[in-house]
């Protein structure tokens, strides 16, 4: 499932693209990817309009747009679930499959396919305001780290997961931080101490870009062998595709890269979790006595 790094990616992408064009027609194929508006509410507003400028806030990609009458400026904010793909292609290029919405643009076409439908394409900027901090953001200090966990029983890496505390982490980059902290998944959030949150803090955001940066260069290398200018993001299913990418996220069972130890994986709050059971200890290292 495509996390803050891969939608970070495409809105790169998009940005490039979409900025200056008008929505000549507009094709809605699933109105549930739609919802609340209806198909026709969402034709009737986006036919005509300009892409001013494409964002991202958590895992959900933020179009600007304005309408030429009146200059007004409207959002859709979009998700894109589980597999989805959004790509701006020529018009003459196929339709991919699982389209759910089409737009036929002054130059080219934009589509969002969704094989899994998850996603979302809509007018409603709701989602946004449920959000909690940008972790890459310049004020997302360390004592914002702290406040958004403060208080917090779910275990560390369920509460990194919460939306709502912090927009954008998903299941892999929640474990692949925490093994950077040092930091046991299974830590009640509102206990870490100060030197841990700053901890956090810092493999978050490193995880984050270092994933950025291998994300948006996985898409250029799929742009270069196609006749479209598709790219990409997001493994499908629950395989990492590329192991070395991850540090401990589906890994269970191989050495951990730093200390060897095999990596561990546990199951919470229904998902998958992977750690190193020795360079994240559950409890403080003791060396026992000898007898
Ligand atoms: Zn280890």
């Amino acid at each position: 499932m495509p996390e803050l790094p891969e939608v970070e990616s495409v809105v790169r992408t998009l940005n490039r693209q979409l900025p200056g064009r008008t929505i000549r027609s507009v094709e809605i194929h699933r109105s549930r990817t739609v919802r609340p508006d209806s198909p026709a509410g969402v034709i009737q507003q986006l036919t005509g309009a300009r892409f001013e400028s494409v964002r991202r806030r958590g895992k959900y990609l933020v179009f600007h747009l304005r309408r030429p009458a009146g200059n007004e400026r409207f959002l859709v904010v979009a998700h894109l679930g589980m597999t989805g793909r959004m790509q701006v292609a020529r018009e003459s290029a196929p339709r991919p499959k699982h389209s759910v919405v089409t737009l036929e643009l002054d130059s080219g076409r934009f589509d969002f396919s969704d094989p899994r439908i998850f996603g979302r394409f809509s007018l409603d900027p709701t989602a946004l305001k449920e959000l909690g901090p940008e972790p890459l953001s310049r004020n997302f200090t360390p004592a914002l780290l702290g406040d958004a966990m403060a208080g917090s029983r779910s275990a560390v890496k369920v509460c990194l997961m919460d939306q709502s505390r912090i927009a954008g982490l998903g299941n892999i980059y929640a474990s692949e931080a925490l093994f950077r902290a040092g930091t046991p998944p299974d830590r009640p959030a509102g206990l870490l101490k100060p030197a841990e949150i700053k901890r956090l803090h810092q493999a978050i955001r490193q995880t984050l870009r270092e994933a950025i940066h291998a994300s948006f260069r996985r898409g250029k290398s799929r742009a270069s062998d196609g006749t479209t200018t598709e790219f990409y993001y997001g493994e499908g299913g629950g395989s990492a595709g590329n192991e070395s990418r991850f540090q401990v996220y589906d890994r269970a069972g191989l050495p951990c890269p730093v200390c060897g130890t095999p990596i561990r994986r546990t199951v919470q709050a229904g998902r998958s979790t992977y750690f190193c059971p020795a360079c994240q200890p559950s409890r403080p290292i003791t060396v026992a006595s000898p007898t």
